[in-house]
């Protein structure tokens, strides 16, 4: 007589609302330009709005940038101004200095959803004077409500009715990748024998994936949420997997997409086990930093779960609790089946609770946003920016040991800092 094993009791949830201390999704313009270099990403903002990215982007000196900032002067805000026919002129402007540019991207902000200017009545308009030379599209990286990684579910959002209709077999990865990451994964795909492997975004903007019956859909980011239903609306199939961060989150993800397409068992074990016996094998020196190591995530990104699985079942942490700004069950599903039974989970932010319990618990290490970040190291705690992990990439069983890189150097140089 066989006993089948007592379920894992389910991860506990705390729901919060309060203070949010998130960046807005302007900044997903930082990645997203650099993915499709033939876009330019418009925000209509104020000032704020203007610095907000700038800095964000502070690092890269472009002699022809791909984002920009129309701002919104007082007398739009006040309603005194047309703040549509500004708009125009500027586009037209912006246009006839830049004519590569082939997708445009109207942002809108805190200041342009207050004043109630319809960004989406102006990009139809747009798009109207510019046809069959610039797509003009409009998405909202306000900060009203949203996190920063929101920003990107927003942008493919509004790619989507661009996308044609086709019920051809293909894979679709969703989510912005590194360009080599990007290739590594097709590359290994080819292996495996999934014959269309395609990307959104895709690297040049104008070449929108179709979608269909026949599209299975595999997520490279979990905060995606919107596009990842707006996909299922459209007949696409959402393939369950724990995303790509790790060896095995990422070799779990490939033998999803693997699966879907029919290839043997057989043959997955022979494409990825070298790739695993890699990726462990780099993973482990920083893994003999984090083992036992005291974490707290902070929610800020989305990305945390994920995170929180890799850093617990592969590198040994200790997980103190787990904070996501929105948990988004369908999405989340394989990797919260992954968390250690009874992890504490909170959902959305009252940062001076979630403060209050970081400093009595005093952890080795806090994965939060900038805004946090110094304090908490001035106060003796180590912290990890969550913002770098978007930056950064993360991707896959070859990036499994600079992952865990990331979040053991905070550790080796306060020990450092300790024993000087
Ligand atoms: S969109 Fe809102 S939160 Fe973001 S920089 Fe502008 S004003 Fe600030």
């Amino acid at each position: 007589m066989s006993v089948s094993p007592a379920p894992l009791p389910p991860p506990e949830l705390l729901k919060e609302s309060g203070q949010r201390e998130v960046f807005c999704g302007l900044t997903s313009i930082v990645w997203l330009h650099r993915r499709m270099p033939d876009a330019f990403f418009l925000v209509v903002g104020s000032r704020t709005c203007a610095h907000l990215v700038q800095s964000a982007a502070g690092v890269m000196i472009f002699a022809e940038p791909r984002f920009g900032t129309a701002i919104l002067g007082e007398r739009d805000l006040a309603g005194l101004a047309d703040a549509n026919e500004e708009l125009d002129r500027l586009v037209k402007d912006l246009l006839e200095r830049r004519p590569e540019i082939r997708t445009l991207f109207l942002v809108g902000s805190c200041p342009s959803e207050v004043i109630k200017l319809d960004l989406a009545k102006a990009a139809e308009r747009l798009s109207a004077q510019l046809l069959g030379r610039v797509r003009v599209l409009n998405y909202s990286g306000s900060g009203i409500e949203t996190t920063f990684t929101q920003g990107e579910d927003n942008a493919l959002l509004a790619m989507m009715p661009l996308m044609a209709n086709s019920d051809e077999e293909q894979l679709l990865i969703v989510g912005t990748l590194a360009d080599a990451v990007e290739d590594r994964f097709r590359l290994i795909f080819e292996r495996m024998g999934i014959p269309t492997v395609r990307c959104l975004p895709p690297r040049r903007s104008t070449e929108l994936p179709p979608v269909g019956k026949g599209t299975r859909v595999l997520l490279a980011q979990p905060f995606l949420s919107a596009t990842a239903r707006a996909l299922q609306h459209r007949g696409a199939t959402l393939l369950q997997a724990p995303y790509p961060f790790g060896v095995e989150g990422s070799r779990d993800w490939m033998a999803a997409a693997a699966g879907a397409f029919g290839v043997p068992d057989a043959r997955i074990a022979e494409v990825l086990d070298p790739l695993v016996e890699r990726g462990r094998r780099a993973l482990e020196p920083h893994r003999q930093v984090l083992v036992g190591k005291r974490l707290f995530l902070l929610p800020d990104s989305q990305m945390e779960i994920p995170l929180a699985r890799f850093l617990a079942r592969e590198c040994g942490m200790e997980l103190v609790e787990v904070g996501t700004p929105y948990l988004d069950r369908l999405l989340m599903a394989a990797d919260l089946a992954l968390l250690p039974a009874g992890t504490q989970l909170s959902e959305g932010q009252d940062v001076d609770r979630q403060l209050e319990r970081v400093r009595a618990e005093r952890p080795d290490l806090v994965l939060c946003g900038l805004g946090l970040a110094n304090p908490l190291e001035a106060e003796g705690i180590a912290t990890k920016w969550s913002i770098e992990l978007v930056f950064s990439p993360i991707h896959g069983c070859d990036q499994a040991g600079d992952l865990a890189e990331l979040f053991a150097r905070p550790l080796r140089r306060r020990a450092l800092l300790q024993l000087s």
